[in-house]
């Protein structure tokens, strides 16, 4: 028998999959001082690209401080819209929001925003540069990860073009459809619901004062996020079929049915880029990790984007897995042990059970037309207005500062 081949190349830990998630989960493991190699089949090029995702994401405050702990905040500081109230509301096409709503402050919590506005290819812009500059991080974009290897002492991980890579632990970042996830034969819980969120970037008029609205529209939820300018990111849930249809109408047909939803509070509106359809479901994998694997970000879970949670809640994944791994590296354990899998895993699963179905709940109470249900959840929304310590719960839960927090999030060093 022939000696095996030679590996072409080692790292403490490989990452498989260069969205948000993963990039910053390399950053994260670099600046720890761990050489760490993340894996993206789309060049970087496409990554940075306007027409790549034409989406927005609300960061929390928990997020903010993970990005500035991985090194990016100082390089987005400058793109990010502070979103200094949020106001929700029931609304019907063409009447308006409802006079019954649910307004946060960042005063309530006397902070001075309640989250940011980033666009994704500024995030994944930073995040590549960051990358370029760390002389431990090493990613590999274009190359697919074909297969892994895990065995008891560490795992060997084969690229699409026959490259082979030694680790002591794989990262799945490899998004919804995880390839890793199934690969390991991990079951998921899943539901797909029957609805498309249409996403495009509008012009208007008039100043939003940095004020998120999301407004509960019968077929779906309805949010114009901030950006900087005046300009707002709008993340519109529609039924599967109305969606196509509304997606492909022409550029004045679309404006019209826009116009219907976002109504005249910021004066005249115009579509600045192209309109993209993400359709909406819920997945949350039974086990995050398995031998010498963990799953991070949508890889593990999936969210409704109702209240912008989905890569808040992949951040606080890495920020928890960066610190198992880091903590047992400094007491010279195997970082891709079992023990320090399972602290990972006990960390992140309540909070995302909650989040998910927490999601789930609103999505279905809010997506419908019921007379009775429509007075119910109205006047909830004016209830929990006018009781200040609920409020404020809720207000800290979205920012992403309740509960075991790891030191990134409290804004500590790794
Ligand atoms: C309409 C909409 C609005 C949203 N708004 C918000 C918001 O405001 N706030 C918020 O927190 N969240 C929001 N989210 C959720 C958020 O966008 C996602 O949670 C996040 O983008 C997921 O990032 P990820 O890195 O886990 O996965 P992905 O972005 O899917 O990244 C996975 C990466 O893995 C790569 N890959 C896959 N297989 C392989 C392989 N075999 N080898 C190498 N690479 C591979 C893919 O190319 C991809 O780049 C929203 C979601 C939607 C749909």
């Amino acid at each position: 028998m022939g000696s095996p081949p030679k590996l072409d190349m080692s790292f403490e830990v490989v990452v498989a999959g260069g969205g948000m998630a993963g990039m910053t989960m390399g950053l994260a493991l670099a600046a720890a001082g761990g050489s760490t190699a993340v894996i993206e089949k789309q060049p970087a090029g496409t990554l940075r690209d306007a027409g790549f995702d034409g989406r927005t994401s609300a960061i929390a405050y928990g997020s903010q401080q993970i990005f500035d702990g991985v090194g990016i905040w100082k390089a987005l500081a400058a793109r990010a819209e502070p979103i200094r109230a949020i106001r929700i509301a029931d609304g019907t096409l063409n009447e308006g929001p409802s006079s019954l709503f649910l307004h946060y402050d960042r005063l309530d919590v006397d902070s001075d925003a309640l989250g940011y506005i980033l666009e994704n290819r500024d995030i994944r812009d930073a995040q590549l540069s960051a990358a370029a500059a760390s002389e431990a991080f090493h990613l590999l974009a274009p190359a697919s990860v074909a297969g892994a290897d895990r065995g008891p002492g560490g795992v060997e991980v084969t690229l699409d073009d026959g490259r082979r890579i030694a680790a002591r632990l794989l990262i799945a970042a490899d998004g919804k459809n995880s390839p890793l996830r199934l690969a390991a034969g991990i079951r998921a819980t899943r539901i797909d619901y029957p609805q498309i969120a249409i996403v495009c970037t509008v012009a208007h008029a008039r100043p939003h004062d940095g004020v998120a609205v999301e407004l509960f529209l019968p077929s779906g939820p309805f949010a114009m996020l901030p950006m900087t300018g005046q300009r707002s990111n709008i993340v519109w849930s529609e039924r599967t079929e109305l969606a196509r249809n509304i997606l492909a109408l022409d550029d004045g047909a679309f404006l019209d049915e826009l116009q219907r939803r976002f109504g005249n509070w910021l004066g005249e509106i115009r579509v600045e880029g192209p309109r993209f359809g993400f359709p909406l479901g819920l997945m949350h994998a039974e086990r995050y990790t398995d031998r010498r694997l963990a799953l991070i970000g949508e890889a593990a879970h999936i969210i409704h984007p109702i209240a912008g949670q989905g890569l808040n809640l992949g951040l606080r994944d890495v920020a928890a897995l960066a610190e198992s791994i880091v903590d047992a590296r400094r007491l010279g354990l195997d970082i891709g042990s079992g023990e320090v899998l399972a602290r990972y895993e006990r960390w992140r699963r309540f909070d995302n059970v909650l989040m998910a179905t927490s999601m789930d709940g609103l999505n279905r109470l809010f997506s419908n037309d019921i007379g009775p249900l429509r007075l119910a959840r109205d006047l909830g929304l004016a209830a929990v207005n006018r009781m200040p310590p609920l409020k404020r719960f809720f207000m800290r839960h979205a920012m992403g500062v309740i509960g075991d927090l790891p030191r990134l999030v409290r804004g500590e060093p790794l």
